[in-house]
């Protein structure tokens, strides 16, 4: 499977500044098909601006939420139907930033997988442990029951899901899990999709916690580490395109 690299701009951006950022991009692609596949996942009023300046090149667009909700009174929310209105191909659910900040539970992420999928977005559920609940051992346990939320809510649709282990420990702290930590949970997230879907080889399962040029290809190289999910790398061009490269 090619590998998926996805960039998380988190609340970050302006016009000019995503111009520049994307034509750098584009233009350190000098035209070639990318080692792996990638998308850009930025702030919602940015979509129109991504799906303009994305048109035709190898790079896909997506947002970092979206609504459990179809339409109607629900303020400051965005429906799938919106984004697919851009051409929108990827929005993140359960960033572990939406269920600390935002209080998501299992049940809200699960529903907003199953709400993207009913309208041809493809979720990018992330799940991951605190350091506190890796250090009780807890961490397969927690993974699992925020997976298993997401795969009962999806059902048969489940290998049409994307995966993200993103341990909250790792989330722009600059600590990485270790090639064989992330290893040793994605093939445990790799099992439980296998014993869910037909075909778990179709999952994505990309690793996110401070991935940059520097360990990206050690992360990369582990069987079940199908990609990456970039949040701080992901806004400057070399180091993205670094990482892309390393997908190899
Ligand atoms: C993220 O926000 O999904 C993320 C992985 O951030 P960072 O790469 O900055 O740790």
């Amino acid at each position: 499977m090619r590998k998926l690299i996805a960039g998380n701009w988190k609340m970050n951006g302006s016009l000019a500044a995503n111009e520049a950022l994307v034509k750098a991009m584009l233009d350190g692609l000098g035209g070639k098909v990318p080692a792996s596949d990638m998308a850009l996942c930025v702030p919602a009023p940015y979509l129109p601006q991504l799906a303009g300046l994305l048109q035709g090149s190898p790079i896909a667009w997506g947002a970092q939420d979206v609504s459990s909700h179809e339409s109607g009174a629900y303020t400051g929310e965005v429906s799938v139907a919106m984004l697919k209105d851009f051409g929108c191909r990827y929005a993140i659910v359960g960033h572990s930033e939406r269920r600390q900040y935002h209080g998501e539970t299992d049940v809200v992420v699960a529903a907003k997988a199953q709400r993207a999928l009913a309208g041809g977005v493809t979720p990018i559920v992330c799940v991951g442990e605190t350091l506190a609940e890796r250090e009780a051992g807890q961490t397969e346990a927690v993974v699992k029951r925020q997976l298993a939320a997401v795969i009962h809510a999806v059902a048969h649709c489940t290998s049409e899901i994307v995966v993200a282990y993103e341990p909250v420990w790792a989330i722009g702290t600059g600590k990485t899990a270790s090639p064989e930590q992330a290893q040793q949970v994605h093939a445990v997230l790799r099992a439980q999709l296998a014993a869910a879907t037909q075909h778990p080889e179709r999952v994505h399962i990309l690793y996110g916690g401070s991935m940059n040029a520097a360990n990206a290809a050690s992360l990369l190289a582990q069987a079940d580490i199908d990609g990456g999910l970039i949040g701080g790398a992901s806004l400057k061009a070399a180091d993205f395109l670094h990482i892309v490269a390393s997908a190899a």
